[in-house]
């Protein structure tokens, strides 16, 4: 995916369709070459659940909304596809959350990104289910151990093509077990799609196939009180019109 990323081709006109029922779904990047950029508290409403569960480490002066874009990684071994367990990290974790998220795929690479610009370097969107370890995202404060762990990034079902859909206004939905539980537009982000492609590209080179998860909106687990944190058996699925359903059971 990658490759073709880079070479520019249109997909559509690379292979004959098959069957969807005839093929096993993997990630659309499957192994990102390297980490997932990550917004954090990138929705006002899931910044204020944030601030108010407790857990939130990253509050600064009791300010809850943050005023430039906070950035962190996930390894790229924690991804994982459509229809693949997250597995239940006995003895490290026992705080498990779900983040539906838009993800950004780049095709044209670079540096020093302007706003205006931000779009022509966009190849395509997916979703992502930015799985979270609550205990151990608030413990070590920084947050790349509580994201990282093994399988905690499902991705897909599909990556769509930049013209495919309006990324500043896409509903994102969030089932557990067939509640809802979140559904927000892209037009509630803080830093919009442009404004973060600028704040990463500043000084660091972006690559084709790199992935920039935008952030989720309010309704995770610990915007509940008592938080509702994800057990063994649970079912998350993630919608989003256009690019499909993510769903993943944790085992
Ligand atoms: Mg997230």
């Amino acid at each position: 995916m990658v490759e073709l990323i880079r070479s520019g081709e249109v997909p559509s006109q690379l292979e004959a369709p098959l069957p969807l029922e005839s093929v096993r779904l993997m990630a659309p990047i499957p192994r990102p070459r390297r980490n997932i950029f990550c917004v954090g508290k990138n929705y006002h409403d899931h910044a204020l659940e944030f601030a108010r569960s407790g857990f939130d480490s990253s509050v600064v002066n009791g300010q809850a909304i943050p005023e430039h874009p906070i950035i962190f990684s996930k390894v790229p071994e924690c991804v994982v596809g459509p229809g693949d367990d997250v597995r239940y990290p006995e003895g490290a974790s026992q705080q498990l959350d779900y983040e539906a998220e838009l993800a950004v795929v780049i095709g044209k690479g670079g540096r020093g990104i302007s706003r205006q610009a931000a779009y022509d370097h966009v190849w395509g969107y997916t979703l992502f289910n930015d799985v979270t370890a609550r205990d151990l995202q608030s413990t070590h404060r920084q947050w790349l151990i509580g994201k990282s762990l093994d399988t905690f990034g499902p991705m897909g079902p599909f990556v769509v093509t930049a013209d495919e859909i309006d990324p500043e206004d896409l509903t994102l939905s969030c089932w557990v077990n067939g509640e809802l539980r979140q559904q927000a537009s892209t037009r509630d982000l803080i830093f919009t799609i442009p404004a973060i492609i600028e704040a990463i590209s500043a000084g660091i080179t972006l690559y084709p196939g790199d992935i920039i998860a935008t952030g989720t909106p309010a309704g995770v687990g610990i915007g509940f009180e008592p938080p509702r944190f994800l057990q063994r058996g649970d079912v998350v699925t993630i919608e989003a019109a256009a690019i499909g359903r993510l769903s993943n059971a944790i085992s």
